[in-house]
């Protein structure tokens, strides 16, 4: 249910009520703390997936967040674009990105000294009502779509977050999590300014509501304030950050998260809807998905590093900020008196492979291909290093349907579904008793008997984190009648956590760290199990990269190799 914020803080109630009005209180004061429970990290995970089964959602990765903004032209008709319309629907596109919580801040541009604003909790279709939407004024707007990593579940780290800076009223969107946040918070608690929550967006806010070192003479450099952030700080994150008439869109200098730029159009009646090339405004979220259902059009990616502005006369690139270079210790056979930055590499980017095998929809783009292409590519990949005498190739919907297509194309076999996918089922309780938890699988999938009876299935996933579904899964096909089950997983072994802002299991959860793969086949009950190698993942990654972002295509490949993409200092 909707836990929508009205109305006006009402501090003797201690109600999670906010203004929907931003004049400079400190939204933070809102909301009662979370109870203990609350920061249970699988309570986190179960409550987060709404309508989906707590047995099937955990074991899956969690993305950690969408953000989307919008600028209207300058002489777009205000009459016929919303802009709270638009972000709303950015939002709903961007939902599989995150399903806990979601707001949207709204201006009304140059001079403005508040921010309308509306948050919630739950689905964003379920938070915000045509009433909400239509109080939501103005020509420039952000958004963000939420699943708690740092700073936990507290309605207090729904975003936007807002500040009043010295310049004005500035909200902020943010995807990731930063790598270095322990040490970053102890340099802006030492420069005096107070923190009142754990989470990383926060502490991105007051980085950048500080002075730059050298100074400001005409005004507010946000430019100068963005890149004195992303030097403090190299990964991970993508930003919007919403200022008078302007948003800037920001990706750490390693890319880690995903960020792109697009272009609202016109809907031309007399051709039928078709989008004529008049700009509307422009546009920035976190996947291309999201700007078919806008009436938009992709322009390109933000580069890793990258600093860009958007307003009402268009976009443009403020600054492109270089990786930092290792220190000697890691730049492997240089010499001590070579130790000088300018003769060490800087590092390749480490955009999330698992964005292409997982967490993004299937008709985003990045680097100038389609996300379903790979994971197509994926499968086949898989076929050829996994061969299995089988009958047919199957999948669980529906993540890893392309993964599936494609090692059946790879290998002549036909594709059949085996499983069919109850959309409707509602969460289980917490504490379900044997009968229940033995069924929570069988109440999400049913088996499609005709098409598996006597036949030696293979099902391709996407994914094995936990360990808890599959097994399961297999059970309710040989129920049904098939010969063997062979399960093929179209991404490498998880082995290690992620500090860049996915949701992934202590190393002891991780059920590649349990079981070797022999021992996992059988706890599983399958007739085989194979996995694609990471070599084999970034090969299917990199043959359709059409768009380089900048200087190289480089992949974050952590949680399957421990390679993170910089030192970790703790
Ligand atoms: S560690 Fe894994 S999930 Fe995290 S950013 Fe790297 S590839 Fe993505």
């Amino acid at each position: 249910m909707a836990t929508g914020k009205e109305d006006k803080i009402d501090a003797t109630q201690n109600l999670t009520r906010v203004t929907s009005e931003f004049k400079g209180v400190n939204h933070l004061a809102w909301g009662t703390q979370a109870s203990e429970s609350d920061d249970d990290p699988r309570r986190d995970g179960a409550a987060a997936w709404g309508n989906i089964d707590d047995e099937v959602a955990d074991s899956k990765l969690r993305e950690a967040c969408g953000v989307f903004g919008c600028v209207l032209a300058k002489d777009a008709p205000l009459d016929t674009v919303s802009i709270a319309q638009v972000i709303y629907l950015g939002l709903v596109a961007l939902q599989h990105r995150g399903q806990e919580c979601a707001g949207i801040v709204t201006s009304e541009g140059r001079g403005t000294r508040k921010f309308h604003y509306y948050k919630g909790e739950g689905l964003v279709a379920s938070i915000f009502t045509d009433e909400q939407i239509t109080k939501l004024k103005g020509s420039i707007g952000i958004g963000h779509s939420r699943y708690s990593t740092a700073g936990g579940r507290d309605p207090c780290n729904t975003q936007p977050f807002m500040v009043h800076t010295r310049h004005g009223p500035l909200a902020i969107a943010h995807n990731g999590e930063l790598i270095n946040a322990v040490a970053l918070r102890k340099t802006v608690l030492d420069r005096g300014v107070g923190l009142s929550t754990c989470s990383d967006s926060e502490l991105i806010t007051q980085m950048l509501s500080l002075t730059p070192p050298r100074g400001e003479k005409h005004g507010p450099d946000w430019g100068a304030r963005i890149r004195h952030l992303m030097e403090a700080t190299p990964t991970a994150y993508s930003l919007a950050l919403l200022h008078e008439d302007k948003i800037y869109g920001v990706r750490d200098p390693f890319g880690n998260r995903p960020l792109c730029i697009g272009r609202l159009m016109s809907l031309d009646a007399k051709s039928g809807g078709a989008e004529s090339p008049k700009s509307l405004g422009w546009i920035l979220s976190s996947e291309s998905c999201a700007f078919q259902s806008v009436g938009a059009m992709l322009i390109r990616e933000v580069y890793p590093g990258e600093i860009v502005e958007l307003g009402p006369y268009g976009v443009r690139s403020l600054d492109l900020v270089p990786r930092p270079k290792p220190p000697l210790s890691e730049a492997a056979g240089l010499p001590d008196e070579t130790d000088h930055p300018s003769l060490r590499e800087a590092p390749p980017s480490a955009f999330c492979i698992f964005e292409y095998v997982y967490f993004a929809r299937a008709d985003s783009i990045y680097e100038g291909q389609q996300v379903y292409s790979v994971r197509k590519r994926c499968g086949r990949q898989l076929a050829i290093e996994a061969p299995v005498d089988a009958d047919i190739i199957s999948t669980v919907p529906e993540s890893a349907t392309p993964a599936a297509m494609g090692f059946a194309l790879q290998c002549g076999l036909p594709y059949v579904e085996v499983l069919c996918r109850n959309r409707y089922v509602g969460r289980s309780f917490i504490q379900p008793d044997t009968r229940s938890r033995q069924l929570a699988v069988a109440k999400k999938f049913g088996a499609l008997t005709e098409n598996l009876v006597g036949r030696r299935v293979v099902l391709v996933d996407d994914s094995i984190v936990r360990g808890t579904t599959v097994g399961p899964i297999i059970r309710l096909l040989r129920q049904a009648g098939a010969r063997e089950v062979h399960i093929r997983i179209a991404s490498p072994p998880i082995l290690h956590p992620c500090y860049m802002g996915i949701n992934i299991p202590t190393r002891g959860e991780l059920i590649a760290n349990n079981k070797p793969l022999e021992e996992l086949t059988s706890f599983i009950g399958a007739d085989s199990l194979a996995y694609l190698s990471i070599e084999g993942l970034v090969k299917a990654v990199s043959e359709g990269v059409a768009v380089k972002n900048g200087t190289s295509s480089g992949y974050c490949t952590a949680c399957l190799d421990g390679k993170y993409p910089v030192h970790l200092e703790w």
